[in-house]
């Protein structure tokens, strides 16, 4: 068996804080096999969510108003209907302002571009959230480019990958940036690590890719044309999933103490979730991991919020 890296923190030490309390590190001694500790998105996208709602406390004393996102959704896509109702909900719990405004699935592309031109107009309207995925009629890239970047808070918008590209970045895709925030809080120093990606997706493969370059590791990306596919993830410090695929990760591809980040969000036959890493046996190898579900599906809800936040400070800033 392989023992899991813990990365020079002893048992019993404080590893990393949940809401400002020491966390423990698991008994390795009591009789199960050492494994992987365990990258607590749930817990860390609490943390995140604490410090927003502190700081919307801040700016409503101040006489500031409270970030405003607005989410608009065409049709009646059942995942979509949870995640936009997940995402008012998590408003509410840090005190945003949040308006769902739903359109029949008929909706032109000419009404939802006159929408959100109505929306980049109102002022106490800080982010503009677009549901994905759109009914066929309507480009979405047309939809994405007709948010004002300051808005954007998807992070979607050409002129805010270009600033990430550039390594000037505003707002960032919720969940490349959320998994940055996850990263953060291993203590890892990331410099000079060798990541991989599985996935070229534009919303999680690429802009991953730039924000792993950013934080000067040497980042290789992966997708289904990739050659030697394990070879390249055995190579890897970090590897991050972002397939689609279920348990598409294999214990045998990934180097002793790497940090294995879990994209994958699938619906199994028997209704259960699971990522795109097989998780039992690579928590075996890895020396950290995300669960599927708690891992980086919370963070990018709570990155969402981060993004509201600074898209309201933005325009507190261009309106002082
Ligand atoms: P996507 O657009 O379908 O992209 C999948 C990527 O995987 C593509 O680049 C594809 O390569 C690559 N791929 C597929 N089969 C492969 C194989 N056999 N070997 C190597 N690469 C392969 O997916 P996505 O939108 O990035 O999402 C990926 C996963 O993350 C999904 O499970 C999704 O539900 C989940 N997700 C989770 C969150 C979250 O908040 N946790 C957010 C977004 C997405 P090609 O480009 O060559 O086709």
């Amino acid at each position: 068996m392989i023992r899991a890296a813990h990365n020079g923190v002893n048992r019993g030490e404080a590893l990393w804080y949940h809401a400002g309390l020491p966390l423990e590190l698991p008994d390795s001694t009591a009789g199960n096999p050492m494994s992987a500790q365990i990258l607590d998105g749930k817990a860390i996208a609490a943390d995140l969510r604490e410090t927003i709602k502190h700081r919307v406390a801040e700016r409503l004393a101040s006489g500031q108003r409270a970030p405003g996102l607005v989410v608009v959704l065409v049709g009646e896509n059942p995942a979509s209907q949870v995640y936009v109702r997940n995402k008012q909900k998590a408003c509410e719990q840090v005190g945003f302002h949040s308006e769902l405004i739903e359109l029949p699935k008929e909706t032109s592309q000419d009404e939802l571009l006159r929408l959100i031109d109505e929306l980049n107009g109102r002022d106490e309207v800080d982010g503009i959230l677009v549901q994905l995925p759109l009914p066929e009629q309507i480009d979405e890239d047309a939809v994405t480019e007709r948010i004002l970047p300051t808005k954007d808070v998807d992070g979607f918008h050409p002129y805010n990958i270009g600033r990430l590209v550039l390594r000037q970045p505003i707002l960032r895709p919720c969940t490349p940036r959320g998994v940055m925030t996850m990263l953060e809080r291993t203590g890892i120093d990331l410099v000079g690590k060798d990541a991989v990606i599985i996935g070229q997706s534009n919303i999680v493969g690429r802009p991953m890719f730039l924000e792993l370059l950013m934080a000067r590791c040497t980042v290789t990306v992966c997708h289904s044309k990739t050659k030697d596919l394990a070879g390249k993830v055995g190579a890897a410090d970090i590897v991050v999933a972002a397939v689609g695929v279920p348990k598409f990760v294999k214990a045998d591809w990934v180097k002793p103490g790497a940090i294995v980040i879990d994209v994958g969000i699938n619906r199994l036959d028997d209704g259960t979730l699971c990522g795109d890493v097989d998780t039992d046996p690579v928590s075996e190898v890895a020396s950290w991991i995300t669960p599927v579900p708690g891992g980086v599906g919370p963070m990018t809800i709570a990155t969402l919020l981060e993004n509201t936040l600074q898209a309201a400070e933005l325009h507190a800033e261009q309106h002082a």
